[in-house]
């Protein structure tokens, strides 16, 4: 394997399923939809920050860390899934938190509670930048602080995606079947950088689309090409990347990070009740329902093989019951 030679720890239930999505299908007519389902990753509801921790995790008990800490928004999915390994390890963990301590404790928020995690919240100062302070301040109580990056989105983390890419690409070989695009929702980037590392060494010849979150496709293409060229010089592969080689659509920004409209609603809407099956409301939500404007709009023949990589973030919807 591709990443063999890298420490890991085994956290996520691998491989996760590779599912038809056939009643969608019919709904809209085509393109022949699938779903790989890493909201399955198993890790206190999962998710794909789950691959990326079975890497960091590793990273850090070499390192001797008897402490995780890393950042994000109220309901980050990355800080609940790095409070999950935490515990499963043994280590403490502290997550910083974007904002004001919300009036609800709900959602990812409840469960970072339950799994132990210390949580500080930033008021309204800059959240690497109180990140950093925070780690000065657990080294200067005793502790040994591994910091886990934004989204777990380092070489380290995004290792996990090309070793998902291999995944991916082994159930395709025993299942004969062949994706002409996989479409994801991407922000931080490791997950496509990684999908695009294992894509580039292994011989993937469909297209990765990136449906942006909350990046402008320029920002998100620059961090890509960077973070997938260190990615495969972490690995001791050759390529290096550019901007260019990566398929970023940021037409679905909508009123921001986290701003649910129409279009996020109606896709947990229709997938919900056509597949059984969940979506988020601020990644997959988004990413699906710019797909099914793709879609709309003529971008996919009905024959193409779409390959929706559902990135998790469930326990999102239950920190908006607004929504429904
Ligand atoms: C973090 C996250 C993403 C984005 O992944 P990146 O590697 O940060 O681009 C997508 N979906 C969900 C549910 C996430 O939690």
């Amino acid at each position: 394997m591709l990443t063999d030679r890298r420490p890991r720890v085994s956290i996520a239930h691998l491989p996760t399923p590779l599912e038809p999505l056939p009643r969608l299908t019919a709904h809209l007519g085509g393109p022949r939809l699938w779903v790989k389902r890493d909201d399955q990753t198993g890790l206190a509801t999962g998710g794909n920050k789950t691959r990326k921790l079975e890497f960091l995790v590793a990273h850090a008990l070499a390192r001797g860390a008897d402490t995780l800490i890393t950042c994000g928004a109220a309901q980050s999915n990355h800080a609940r899934q790095t409070a999950a390994a935490a515990a499963k390890f043994g280590l403490a963990c502290t997550l910083v938190l974007r904002g004001e301590e919300p009036p609800q404790t709900q959602g990812n928020l409840l469960l970072d509670r339950w799994l132990g995690a210390k949580v500080v919240w930033t008021g309204d100062a800059p959240l690497v930048e109180r990140l950093e302070e925070v780690t000065e301040e657990l080294r200067a109580d005793g502790r040994r602080p591994y910091v886990v990056p934004y989204g777990g989105s380092n070489p380290v983390g995004a290792t996990g995606y090309v070793a998902a890419m291999e995944e991916l690409l082994a159930q395709c070989a025993r299942q004969g079947l062949h994706f002409d695009r996989i479409v994801l929702a991407s922000s931080s980037g490791g997950t496509q950088a990684g999908l695009a590392v294992g894509a580039r060494a292994l011989g993937y010849a469909g297209r990765i689309m990136g449906i942006s979150v909350d990046p402008k496709a320029d920002a998100l293409r620059h961090t890509l090409a960077g973070l997938a060229t260190a990615t495969a010089k972490h690995l001791e592969l050759r390529p290096s990347f550019a901007p260019e080689d990566f398929a970023v659509e940021d037409g679905y920004l909508g009123g921001g990070y986290a701003v649910v409209g129409e279009l996020e609603r109606e896709a947990i809407h229709l997938v919900a009740s056509t597949e059984g099956l969940l979506l988020d409301p601020v990644y997959t939500g988004r990413a699906f329902g710019g797909l099914l404007d793709l879609i709309r709009r003529g971008v996919f023949s009905p024959e193409e093989r779409v390959l929706f990589w559902h990135t998790g973030g469930i326990a999102g919807l239950f920190a908006r019951p607004d929504l429904v």
